[in-house]
């Protein structure tokens, strides 16, 4: 079922040292969204390598995104490699999402996965669109990441696709850490018909 649909999200340590988880969980609360798991830990190096790889195209695909990003805006990427510039950033990420605490959380409801990208915005801060929380509250970059040789600081990881969603969960929680109930305010997203509302 759609409204049933399942993202994994994590507020990296940047995040929580930025004050900001409050303001993150209100803007998917207030799209209707529902919480059905949260807890915070500091990530163990090799649980954010397992997370990353879970796909095995993710380092690929990295490395393609940030060479199109420099290319877009005719500054020369620092290798023409994908693979290269992936693997550095999967050994970067591992340095970034192990230096503090985390909040990670799991969001259900129609399109969860796409709703959740949409608010969180884009990869790179610098270019996220305004209004997404990449957007309003950071504004690292590709190159300011590189100069410096570090992940790219953007407060956010969301899952990227269903299959991503579905595999990034069961790496994070146990079924039992998950809690299915139902919030009142589902019955005007979901239900067919909006009886019961006049008296
Ligand atoms: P997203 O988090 O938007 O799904 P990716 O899955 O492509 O992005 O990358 C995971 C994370 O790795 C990003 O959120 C960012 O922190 C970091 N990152 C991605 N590409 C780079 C890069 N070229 N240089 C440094 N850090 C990067
Ligand atoms: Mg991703």
């Amino acid at each position: 079922m759609i409204s049933k649909q399942r993202t994994l999200v994590i507020i990296k340590p940047d995040g929580v040292q930025r004050s900001l988880i409050g303001e993150i969980i209100k803007r998917y609360e207030r799209v209707g969204l529902k919480l059905i798991g949260i807890k915070m830990m500091v990530p163990e190096k090799k649980q954010v390598k397992g997370h990353y790889t879970l796909n095995p195209s993710w380092v690929r695909n990295v490395g393609e995104k940030a060479i199109e990003s420099y290319k877009k805006k005719g500054e020369k990427p620092p290798s023409e490699n994908p693979e290269e510039v992936g693997e550095k950033v999967l050994e970067n990420l591992q340095g970034y999402m192990t230096s503090g605490p985390v909040i990670v959380m799991v969001w259900q409801g129609a399109h969860a996965v796409e709703v959740i990208r949409k608010i969180t915005g884009g990869t790179e801060p610098r270019s996220s669109d305004v209004g997404t929380v990449r957007g309003d509250f950071v504004l690292d970059s590709y190159s300011m990441a590189d100069t410096d040789n570090r992940a790219i600081r953007n407060i956010i990881h969301a899952s990227g696709s269903d299959d991503e969603a579905e595999k990034e969960i069961e790496h994070w929680f146990t079924e039992g850490e998950l809690t299915n109930y139902r919030l009142v305010q589902e019955q005007i997203m979901y239900d067919v018909n909006l009886d019961g509302i006049l008296e």
